[in-house]
């Protein structure tokens, strides 16, 4: 009950503000030029930059420890290069696109043009808050759409921190920021938004779909899954274990792009075992004091970690931690050591639920046609990595799995591309964004034809003669089986074949 009065107050708040950003949006004759955007996305670059150290102060204290550099380069600076790139590119993104007509229509003219859809609500997951939060505000701005954002409640420091920031930076009818408990999420997601875009768990994007279809509110969900680290036989096995470790410990493996398991040659699994303790030492020599090791960001979180690794010793497998100078790590200091886990029970939570943590699954295989019915037995995951040099074999995993995209030969680096979207597909998550991907989501592509004085449409309607039989032979002739229309019956019906 209580649960429910705070949802409802919440909603109400918000249902106010989204008809006062609403009516602002409606009250502009035209939408927002591209110097007006360029200016405010110029506005939200200076402000990132600006505050730069107040943000990785911020998600310090969220995480109880958080890379500072880790802040600056996977979240400041992919967002401004995504400001510089969409500055670069708006013009082009922005220009009605003409299209050749149909030749029966010609000399009629036709074009698509992006327009804005309104108001637009940003939901955003804590592991990047920044850039999770942000990255899809500036694809909505650049559409020339108003925003209402909602920053993650389980970093509630970096949350109140953009709030201010974006206050500073735009009138509240255009951006505004939600913060606060749950409840505030769950009104939010029930809003009637002319796009509602979702970052967060396969679980919650369920609820969040089902709450938007209450209005039809179209959605786009970037979620999560196991993504596979898939190593070819031909791959040096060492250099794939290295570069998959580095990936699954940036950030403490709290990446929805993360590696979640890697499979490897069954004969191979060894050494790419030893390969990625050993790098995981040298990347991270100690743990707790570390200040480039970031911290699993609750109790909560931590205590689940424990749990899957508990599962598997108890299941039988194997559990190897790396923690070379021996600290003491536990839920009060965060640091959940580098782990790698194998033979692990088919059924246990490392093989079966997103780990989101530093935890490696390794887990063998005898041939790639088996590694790939592995993979596409399970629900498609957002990201795909896999380590070959054989280019028959790329094509076939490239072609032979679905997954939200792919990087070979490395991890992650799909990601922060701007000319390729980024989205899940599945399980993983519905839309894409980024780059002109971020632009279109967020804006209607809208059909117009201009028909001309001239041609042949004007002979296309009744009374039906001869001219329109004789056209109609002439566009149908070569479809197989066509002999020649049937002659019409009395009130225009055709007769029916004896
Ligand atoms: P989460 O799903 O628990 O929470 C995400 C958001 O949903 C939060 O803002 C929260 O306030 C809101 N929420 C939670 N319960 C809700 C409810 N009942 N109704 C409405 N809103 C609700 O996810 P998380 O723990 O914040 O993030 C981890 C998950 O997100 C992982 O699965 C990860 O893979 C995924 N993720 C995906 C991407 C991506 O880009 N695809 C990026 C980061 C994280």
């Amino acid at each position: 009950m209580a649960e429910h009065n705070a949802i409802d107050q919440a909603r109400d708040g918000l249902t106010e503000q989204l008809a006062r950003q609403r009516a602002a949006f409606e009250a502009r004759p035209v939408p927002l030029s591209r110097p007006e955007r360029l200016q405010r996305l110029d506005t939200l670059a200076d402000a990132l930059y600006t505050h730069r150290h107040d943000f990785c102060e911020a998600l310090n204290t969220d995480f109880g420890g958080r890379s500072v550099e880790e802040t600056l380069l996977l979240e400041i600076f992919v967002l401004i290069d995504e400001i510089r790139h969409t500055k670069r590119h708006l013009r082009k993104w922005m220009k009605p696109h003409h299209v050749m007509p149909n030749w029966q229509f010609l000399p009629s003219s036709a074009r698509f043009i992006y327009q804005p859809l309104g108001v637009v609500g940003v939901m955003g997951a804590w592991n990047y808050q920044l850039l999770l939060t942000l990255s899809p505000l500036v694809g909505a701005m650049s559409a020339g759409n108003h925003v209402m954002v909602r920053p993650s409640e389980l970093a509630p420091v970096s949350a109140e921190l953009m709030k201010r920031v974006l206050a500073n930076c735009f009138t509240d009818d255009y951006v505004s920021v939600h913060t606060g408990g749950l409840e505030v999420s769950q009104a939010f997601s029930t809003l009637p938004f002319d796009h509602l875009f979702f970052t967060g768990s396969t679980r919650v994007g369920k609820i969040i779909m089902r709450n938007a279809s209450e209005h039809l509110t179209p959605v786009t969900l970037e979620l999560g899954g196991k993504s596979p680290a898939l190593v070819g036989d031909d791959y040096d096995v060492a250099s794939a274990a290295r570069k998959i470790t580095h990936a699954k410990l940036s950030n403490a493996g709290q990446t929805c792009v993360a590696p979640d398991y890697a499979l490897v040659p069954q004969a191979k699994k060894q050494a790419f075992i030893d390969a990625a303790g050993a790098f995981a030492a040298k990347l991270y020599p100690s743990l707790a004091d570390n200040p480039d090791y970031t911290r699993i960001l609750s109790a909560d979180h931590y205590k689940r970690l424990q749990v899957i690794t508990d599962e598997v010793r108890d299941g039988g497998g194997q559990v190897l931690q790396c923690n070379p100078a021996g600290e003491d790590c536990n839920a009060d200091n965060g640091a959940f050591p580098p782990t790698i886990v194998h033979d692990c029970p088919a059924d246990s939570v490392a093989l079966t639920e997103e780990i989101f943590g530093p935890i490696l699954p390794v887990v063998g295989y005898r041939s790639l046609d088996e590694a790939i019915a592995y993979i596409n037995a399970r629900p498609r995951p957002l990201a795909l990595y896999y380590f070959a040099n054989d280019r028959a074999s790329r094509r076939k995993v490239l072609y032979g799995t679905i997954s939200g995209g792919v990087t070979v030969n490395g991890c992650i680096y799909h990601l922060p591309q701007n000319n390729l979207p980024f989205g899940g597909v599945g399980d993983s998550g519905m839309g894409a964004y980024h780059g002109i991907d971020g632009f279109e989501t967020f804006s209607k592509k809208k059909a117009v034809f201009f028909q001309s004085r001239f041609s042949l449409t004007r002979y296309m309607r009744p009374p039906y003669g001869k001219l329109m039989r004789f056209l109609l032979g002439f566009v149908l002739r070569n479809r197989p089986g066509f002999e020649k229309i049937p002659p019409r019956a009395r009130g225009g019906q055709a007769k029916p074949s004896d």
